[in-house]
Parts: structure tokens; C-alpha cells; sequence
């Protein structure tokens, strides 16, 4: 069964961000699925989905994402083959377009699982992966939003974020492929102004991804530190094994602990191992598309 699920992002994206939202998980959806109806892996479509989100400025994750308190682009990412729970993560990375490739080449080519900053840098230097200039990664929708904010304190608070609710535009995807083998991945700018250094769920395996073929994949958007104390991904895996199968009801209950325990918002995709979906998220609005081999035509919605 091919199948494939994307998100970009879940908060209150304004009406007029609406447009932009769609035609760009639309596009990753298109990219994704013509790799796997290539005959290409999951992890090769769930890498070139995001990779066109990263590219794609209307997301937090590549170019165009938010800056933290320095005015300086952080990212993180984080992808996982479900065939034997491979996994690879970067995070705190400033000159690197594309970090979900450089998860992969960390998967594929480390012992490690995750490297941070100049490690990471220094790995993809290694492995031919091209650095970019940090300044490449700043959009000026970014550089105006960063600049209107400094100075306001109530941006500065232990709990502004969970207060304003703000925007959150990650990126993610899980899919499965001819062989039935599945992969998820996630890639974030993080949250507007964060600390430098703050990294969130999107590159720690079992919080903002995790896929094992023997249960399905998950990927995670939303308030990171509550994700984190969840463990949101691996939560809805287990969730969906101890309820055979159901990602639907993994998904809402998933974000139903969220919201219990760690008063968190935010929201999930869900793959089990039969190619099915699931989605929930507790924000007004979440950017999200699917499209399996029983579909006629591709799913989205905002
Ligand atoms: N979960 C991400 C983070 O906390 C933010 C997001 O989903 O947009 O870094």
C-alpha cells in the first residue's frame, strides 16, 4: 500500500494565510507521492515532502523561520524508518537549508542519533552536505515579525508562549511505501523569539516523530515543551497498538493527554501499518493532506 500524510503546522493561521498553507502542503503531498508511485522508499518521499516545505517560506521550518531572542535562525529536525527504528535528528543548526537531509545522512551514515550545532555543521561539511550563510535562512516577514517584538516584555514571560498561543509552523510527514515499510519525519524553526539554544520536540525522537513498522508513524507540531513532557509521538504509537490499530482514535487521544496532563495544544498525524490515517489537533486550524492508493484524488485541508 503506498500512502502519505503531511502537516504544516497547527495554530490560528490567519484567513489570509489560508491559500499558501494549502498549496504547500498540496505540493509536498505531489512531491511525496511521486516518489513512492516512483518506486522510491518512504524515507526518500518523506525527506523530498519536507524538504520542499523547508524551501517553501510560508513554513517554519528552512527559510522563512522564526528567529529566536538574537534574531538568528535555529533548526531542527528529526526523521525515522520504521523498517528496523532507524533514526537521525540535528537541532540547533543556523547554516544548514535543508536540515531533514542532514537527518537523514545522521541515520543513515552516524552511529549517533542526534547532533547539535557546530557538530552538526561539521558533519555535514563532511558528508557534502553545502553550509549556506545564516543570513540565507531570513525571509523579511521573519526580520519584521522579530523587530516588532523586541522590546515587548510580555514576549519575554515564563510562560508567553503557552499565553499567545503563537504561531507554529513545522512541518512533517509520514508515509509508506511499496514495501510496506514506513517513515515519519519533522522539521521546525522552533518557536518566535526562543531562547538561543531552546530546543523543542520536532528533532527528539518519540516526541516530535517516531515510526515503527510495526505499529505506523507519527509526526508532531505544536507547543514543543508539552509535547516533550507527553512524549506525544511515542505516546500515540502506543496508544494505536494497544487499540489495534486505530490511528484516528490514537490521534484524538493523543491529543486529549496533551491537553489533560501538560495543558498543551497542538496537533498529530498519524499512518498505521495498513496505510490508514489519523488526525487531530486542538487549535483552530491545522494545515494538513493525505492521499493513499484506495484514494481517487489528494485530501487537504487547513
Ligand atoms: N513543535 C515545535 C517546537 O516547539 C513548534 C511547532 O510545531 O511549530 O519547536
Amino acid at each position: 500500500m503506498l500512502s502519505i500524510i503531511i502537516h504544516g503546522g497547527a495554530w490560528d493561521i490567519p484567513d489570509g494565510d489560508v491559500e499558501s498553507h494549502r498549496q504547500g502542503v498540496l505540493n509536498a503531498l505531489t512531491i511525496g507521492w511521486k516518489t513512492l508511485i516512483d518506486g522510491g522508499s518512504a524515507v526518500d518521499a518523506v525527506e523530498q515532502a519536507i524538504r520542499s516545505m523547508e524551501d517553501d517560506e510560508t513554513f517554519d521550518a528552512g527559510y522563512g523561520s522564526h528567529l529566536n531572542q538574537l534574531g538568528e535562525v535555529e533548526l531542527d529536525a528529526s526523521i525515522m524508518d520504521g523498517k528496523k527504528i532507524r533514526c537521525g535528528a540535528v537541532a540547533v543548526v543556523h547554516a544548514i537549508k535543508n536540515p531533514i537531509t542532514l537527518a537523514r545522512k545522521v541515520m543513515d551514515e552516524s552511529e549517533h542519533i542526534l547532533l547539535v550545532g557546530e557538530g552538526a555543521e561539521r558533519f555535514a561539511a563532511e558528508h557534502k552536505i553545502k553550509l549556506c550563510k545564516p543570513d540565507d535562512l531570513i525571509n523579511k516577514r521573519e526580520r519584521e515579525r522579530w523587530e516588532a517584538l523586541q522590546g515587548r516584555k510580555d514576549f519575554k514571560t515564563k510562560d508567553s508562549f503557552h499565553k499567545q498561543k503563537r504561531s507554529s509552523d513545522t512541518v512533517g510527514a509520514v508515509a509508506m511505501d511499496k514495501n510496506n515499510n514506513i517513515c515519519a519525519g519533522t522539521s521546525t524553526g522552533g518557536t518566535l523569539n526562543k531562547y538561543p539554544g531552546r530546543v523543542g520536540d520536532s528533532p527528539l525522537i518519540g516526541c516530535g516523530t517516531y515510526a515503527d513498522n510495526e505499529v505506523g508513524g507519527v509526526s508532531t507540531t505544536g507547543w514543543g515543551e508539552a509535547m516533550i513532557k507527553v512524549v506525544m509521538a511515542k505516546t500515540v504509537i502506543d496508544l494505536m497498538e494497544a487499540n489495534g490499530g486505530k490511528p484516528q482514535e490514537a490521534a484524538e487521544k493523543g491529543i486529549e493527554i496533551l491537553r489533560r496532563k501538560a495543558d498543551g495544544f497542538g496537533g498529530v498525524i498519524v499512518l498505521n501499518n495498513q496505510g490508514q490515517f489519523g488526525i487531530s489537533f486542538n487549535t483552530p486550524r491545522m494545515a494538513r493532506a493525505y492521499m493513499n492508493s484506495v484514494m481517487n484524488e489528494p485530501f487537504a485541508a487547513i
